[in-house]
């Protein structure tokens, strides 16, 4: 059996057959336990404890705000010169941080020990402290690990290694178990919802999402699975998946009305469910984007937009703005093109698309500020400079801290390109 299922042959147009633009130099771009920042909101009984420096407790810090009257959900335990002296057990003293830490809080069931730059430095094998502490703690609390650090590699893979690790732990399907669709990345709450309820209005009997929001409810997995990617960044995950004996459904990602609809057809086919079923249930929320997009397209069209590669997010997102709402794609650039899991969104962008993967700052600077475009996406440290070269941004990695998926958060997608345009008009005027 084949470990993807293809539906809507993707045509063999747009970027399909590009030659795309290589680059391996200098890169600005967040490290993996970025990540934490949406996962914690998302598993409400675990807890990610990164094993990490100052620096990365910093970066959650700022990013994820500090929670004064909430508990936390993560923390960082500080390695200190002691322990990259080799002067202290690294091994014991995090025995004692998780010890203290399980004991105080009762309400946590899966616990990661998140590794860094530092921790992957002194070969601190976490993989071995998760085994021995996962059987100090079973069966209450399971302990896992990955690594987020950013060292090799950029913010949105965090949630790729969570999730991966998590794939070995999910409960097997029944044998002879009927087919059920998993719905694979983290979603927001109120995105899963409506999924849920299109998805049953569709006639899908059995839908899962991975991650479920507790961990006694994560989805079981098995020969039976059929899986859709809800994020184009979940490689390490698919891979595991199929691993499993679950087989890929190929579609473009969710993204904008026609993302979202094709998304929804090629799940509900793989379930053997007929299009016109699809349709009939899709009909008033795909009116209702229509109209909602209409109203943001005078601002976008014809605008001219430049992406840094940086949260793997923006073929599919250049793809919903050139079709959907009219921008002009100057440069497309992305952290790492997965040919595969990307074919259908490739083959919806415009022929002409200059495809870049990786990155060169530099010299990715020096072509951004020859094509002058109207906005350029980018991370948060180059937005500055840029802004001050009078160039109009848009951090990416807004786009994973709003929910952006499906039919009713397209006009939110649209408008956060929108804003900046806007915000610079009134500069100008
Ligand atoms: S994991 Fe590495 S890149 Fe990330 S905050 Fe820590 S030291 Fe910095």
């Amino acid at each position: 059996m084949s470990p993807v299922i293809t539906l809507r042959p993707a045509e063999a147009t747009g970027c399909a057959q590009a030659p795309v633009l290589r680059e391996r130099g200098q890169r600005e771009v967040f490290c993996g336990l970025t990540g934490i920042v949406w996962l914690h909101r998302k598993i409400q009984d675990a807890f990610f404890l990164v094993v990490g420096s100052r620096t990365c407790a910093h970066l959650l810090q700022s990013a994820a705000g500090v929670m004064i009257f909430a508990e936390p959900r993560f923390a960082t335990a500080i390695i200190d010169e002691r322990d990259l002296a080799g002067l202290a057990d690294a091994h014991e003293e995090l025995d004692r941080v998780v010890t203290r830490l399980l004991t105080r809080r009762g309400d946590i069931r899966t616990l990661f020990l998140v590794g860094s730059c530092p921790s992957e430095v002194i070969k601190l094998d976490l993989a071995r402290a998760a085994q021995r502490l996962s059987q100090r703690f079973a069966p209450q609390v399971r302990v896992l690990n990955y690594s987020g650090s950013g060292i090799e590699t950029t913010f949105t893979q965090g949630e790729d290694a969570c999730l991966a690790t998590l794939v070995p732990e999910l409960p097997a399907q029944a044998p002879g178990a009927e087919p059920s669709l998993l719905v694979v990345g983290a979603l927001a709450d109120v995105v899963e919802d409506q999924f849920a309820r299109l998805f049953a209005a569709i006639g899908v009997p059995s839908v899962h999402f991975l991650p479920a929001r507790r961990s006694d409810s994560m989805p079981a997995v098995g020969p039976g699975t059929r899986f859709l990617l809800a994020q184009p960044f979940l490689a390490d995950t698919a891979r595991a998946l199929i691993g499993r004996g679950a087989q890929r459904v190929a579609a473009p990602f969710p993204l904008g009305e026609e993302g979202t609809t094709a998304w929804l057809h090629a799940g509900a086919a793989a379930m053997g469910l007929a299009a016109d079923r699809v349709e009939s249930a899709v009909a008033a929320p795909r009116a209702r984007t229509r109209l909602a997009l209409e109203r943001l397209k005078p601002a976008l069209a014809g605008k001219r937009i430049f992406f840094f590669p940086d949260s793997q997010l923006e073929v599919p997102i250049a793809r919903f703005l050139a079709r959907e709402l009219g921008m002009r794609l100057t440069e497309v650039g992305t952290p790492y093109l997965h040919r595969e899991h990307l074919a259908e969104e490739l083959a919806w962008l415009p022929a002409s698309t200059r495809l870049s993967e990786g990155q060169d700052v530099e010299r990715q600077l020096d072509r951004c500020r020859t094509l002058e475009p109207d906005l350029v996406v980018c991370g948060l440290g180059l937005a500055n400079p840029l802004e001050a070269q009078g160039l109009t941004t848009k951090w990416a990695i807004e786009l994973v801290f709003t929910p952006i998926h499906g039919y009713e958060q397209a006009a939110d997608l649209a408008e956060l390109f929108a804003r900046p345009l806007r915000r610079r008009k009134l500069i100008a005027a």
